[in-house]
C-alpha cells in the first residue's frame, strides 16, 4: 500500500473541507451531527481488515448454503451488535429467504431441431445452453413451433410490441439480446446506446411469459450481450437458484435458452430468411414476428434442492420518524468454491471486490452512523441480501417482503464491488440522469473537489444487474456509484488499464482477491460521501424522487399515493 497521507487524517480533511465550505452558513444538523464523530470508522485500515477476513480462503467464496456462507452471515451479525445496531426484522437480523437450487443434468439434456422429416440436435455447450426456473423434476417440451420476434419487447412508452397480434401458446420464441437503441446507436430510440431493462436476457424471459410461450432462445451475440458465449456456458451449468414459491414458479417459461449466433443464422437461412436483414427489420416497430421453419423439442431431466439463506439487517431507529428509513445495501454473497476443479489449481471464488468490498463499507457506515451522538429523526438501515449472484433474489425477495414499508423508505445506497485501485477526481454513477440522490452526491462530491459522471459503458445494463434494481422496480430510488477513472495521482489511462484488466482477469474469478495493486483511499473518499448522503436524507424531511421520465417514476407516484 503506497503510503500518502494517512487515511484518517485524508477523512477528517475530507470531513472539515465539507464543514468549512458550509462555514459561511450557520452550522446545519448534518454539520454538527458529523462533527460529533470523533473517530471516523471509514478508514483503509478497518476497511482492509474486513475485507481480508470475508475473503479468506476459509470463507470458501461465500456461496449460500455453504459453511462459508454461514460463516459470514455470523461474521456481519456479529459486526451489527457490537455496533449497537438494532435488528430490522423483528427481534431478529435474519431475514429468511428460501431457495432452490436447480440442477440440470448435462447428461439427460438434449435439444432437438425439426423441420419436416430431417431432424437436427444441437450440442448442449457449444451450440446451446438451457434450463427451467420452475421447481420440476423434468422438462419435455414436444415440437413446438418456433416465432422470431425481434427483440421480444412490450413497451407501451416507445409504441413497441413485438408480439402485436401473435398467438404464442405453446410456442418457442427466438429474439435477439439487448434493445434497439444500442443496435441502432440511435439516441432517439429506446435510450440509445444505454441498455434498458427491456434489453436485459431477464426481461426477455419475463415477458415471453406473461404472453404465454412455452419457451424462449436467446440469439447470443458477444457485443450487444457484452460478454462471450463462455459466459454463458459458465454461468448456466450446475446449479441455478430460483427464490422457492407457492406455485413452484409454474408461471415461468418451460424452458429458457440460449442459442449461439452460428446456430441461428443457419436455423434463420433455412427457413428462407437472412440473419443481418432480420435483425434490421426488427429495428422497426412495424416488425412483424416471423414463423420459422422449425419446431423444437425439449428434454432434460432436474435435481432440486431445497434451501435457504439470509439477509442480514439491522437499524438505527430514527429519532423522531422512526417510520421512516434510509438504507445502505449490498450482496454478501459470492460464487463459491468450484469442486469440480480438482488439479490443485485455485478453486475458490475469494470476491473481495465482489463483493467483500460492499460489506465492509457496510460495516463501517454502520460504525460510523453508531457514533452520532443522536439518532438521524429517520431511521438508518443496513442490509446485506443473499444470492446476488444468482439472480438478485434476497434483494428480490426483500422487495418483496420489507421490513419498512416501501413508500416509507424514501431511498438508498447499493455497494456492490466498490472501487479498489486509488482516488479519483470523479465519481462515476451506474444509471446516472435517474434521482434526485445524484443531486446530494454532487453537493457532497463537490466538497471533495470530485465531479459525478456516468458510468462509462451504460450499453452493458450494469443497472439492471445489481440488488438496486429491485428496489428500483417496486419504484425506491437508490443509488448505484463507485470511484471513477480519474486516478488523482496516475492518472485516467492507468485506471482505465487496471479496470480492463480486473474485468478481463479478476471479475468472477478465483483472482479476485486483495492484491499488491489494491489502494483503498478512493474507497475512504466514496464511503464519506455515501455517510454524507445518508445524514443529510435521514435528517430531512426531503424525499428523493425521480426525475421526469424515469422509467420508475409511474411506480413511486402510486406507490407514495397509497
Ligand atoms: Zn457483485
Amino acid at each position: 500500500m503506497n503510503k500518502v497521507i494517512p487515511m484518517f487524517q485524508l477523512a477528517t480533511v475530507a470531513l472539515l473541507a465539507s464543514v468549512l465550505a458550509a462555514c459561511t452558513h450557520t452550522p446545519t444538523t448534518k454539520q454538527a451531527a458529523a462533527k460529533s464523530i470523533t473517530d471516523s470508522t471509514i478508514t483503509v485500515d478497518k476497511l482492509m481488515a474486513d475485507i481480508k477476513i470475508l475473503s479468506d480462503d476459509s470463507f470458501g467464496g461465500r456461496a449460500p448454503g455453504t459453511e462459508g456462507g454461514r460463516m459470514t452471515m455470523d461474521f456481519i451479525e456479529g459486526k451489527y451488535r457490537a455496533a449497537g445496531l438494532k435488528p430490522m426484522f423483528g427481534n431478529s437480523y435474519r431475514q429468511e429467504v428460501s431457495m432452490v437450487s436447480i440442477t440440470a443434468n448435462p447428461k439427460t439434456v438434449t435439444a432437438t431441431l425439426r423441420q419436416g422429416q430431417h431432424a437436427k440436435s444441437l450440442k448442449y455447450g457449444p451450440e446451446i445452453m438451457l434450463g427451467t426456473s420452475q421447481i420440476v423434476d423434468n422438462v419435455s417440451v414436444l415440437n413446438s413451433q418456433i416465432v422470431f420476434a425481434g427483440y421480444g419487447i412490450v413497451a407501451p412508452e416507445y409504441e413497441w410490441d413485438d408480439y402485436m397480434g401473435l398467438d404464442v401458446k405453446g410456442k418457442t420464441i427466438m429474439v435477439l439480446v439487448n434493445d434497439p437503441g444500442f443496435a441502432s446507436q440511435d439516441p432517439y430510440l429506446f435510450n440509445g446506446n444505454a441498455m434498458t431493462y427491456y434489453g436485459r436476457w431477464t426481461y426477455k424471459y419475463e415477458e415471453a411469459a406473461r404472453q404465454g410461450a412455452t419457451g424462449m432462445i436467446i440469439v447470443h451475440e458477444t457485443a450487444p450481450a457484452s460478454y462471450p458465449w463462455k459466459v454463458v456456458e459458465s454461468s448456466w451449468s450446475g446449479p441455478q437458484l430460483v427464490l422457492d414459491s407457492e406455485n413452484g414458479n409454474m408461471d415461468r417459461l418451460a424452458f429458457e435458452s440460449w442459442v449461439t449466433k452460428d446456430v441461428a443464422i443457419e436455423m434463420i437461412k433455412s427457413s428462407g430468411y437472412d440473419f443481418e436483414t432480420l435483425k434490421l427489420e426488427a429495428l422497426s416497430n412495424d416488425f412483424e414476428a416471423i414463423p420459422l421453419n422449425w419446431k423444437i423439442s425439449i428434454q432434460l431431466q432436474n435435481s432440486l434442492e431445497k434451501s435457504s439463506s439470509y439477509n442480514i439487517g439491522g437499524i438505527i431507529p430514527g429519532s423522531s420518524k422512526p417510520d421512516e428509513l434510509f438504507f445502505y445495501t449490498g450482496h454478501w454473497d459470492h460464487l463459491g468454491t468450484d469442486a469440480s476443479i480438482t488439479d490443485g489449481s485455485d478453486n475458490i471464488y475469494n470476491g473481495a471486490v465482489d463483493n467483500a468490498s460492499g460489506i465492509a463499507a457496510l460495516i463501517a457506515l454502520a460504525n460510523n452512523f453508531s457514533q452520532l451522538e443522536k439518532a438521524p429523526a429517520r431511521s438508518i438501515g443496513f442490509l446485506a441480501v443473499t444470492a446476488e449472484e444468482s439472480g438478485l433474489l434476497g434483494s428480490g425477495f426483500y422487495a418483496a417482503n420489507p421490513a419498512f414499508a416501501l413508500n416509507k423508505t424514501v431511498g438508498g445506497v447499493n455497494m456492490d464491488a466498490l472501487s479498489v485501485y486509488g482516488p479519483t477526481d470523479d465519481v462515476v454513477v451506474v444509471g446516472y440522469g435517474s434521482s434526485s440522490l445524484e443531486d446530494q452526491l454532487k453537493i457532497a462530491a463537490k466538497a471533495q473537489n470530485r465531479t459525478v459522471e456516468p458510468e462509462p459503458t451504460p450499453e452493458k445494463g450494469f443497472f439492471y444487474r445489481s440488488d438496486h434494481f429491485n428496489f428500483a422496480k417496486k419504484g425506491v430510488p437508490v443509488l448505484y456509484a463507485k470511484g471513477g477513472v480519474k486516478h488523482r495521482e496516475k492518472g485516467e489511462q492507468w485506471m482505465r488499464d487496471i479496470n480492463a484488466y480486473h474485468i478481463a482477469n479478476r471479475y468472477h474469478a478465483p483472482s479476485d482477491e486483495i492484491n499488491s495493486d489494491w489502494d483503498l483511499r478512493g474507497m475512504v473518499e466514496d464511503l464519506q460521501l455515501f455517510f454524507d448522503i445518508g445524514l443529510h436524507f435521514a435528517n430531512s424531511s426531503e424525499t428523493p424522487y425521480w426525475y421526469e421520465g424515469n422509467e420508475f417514476k409511474a411506480i413511486r407516484d402510486a406507490s407514495l399515493a397509497q
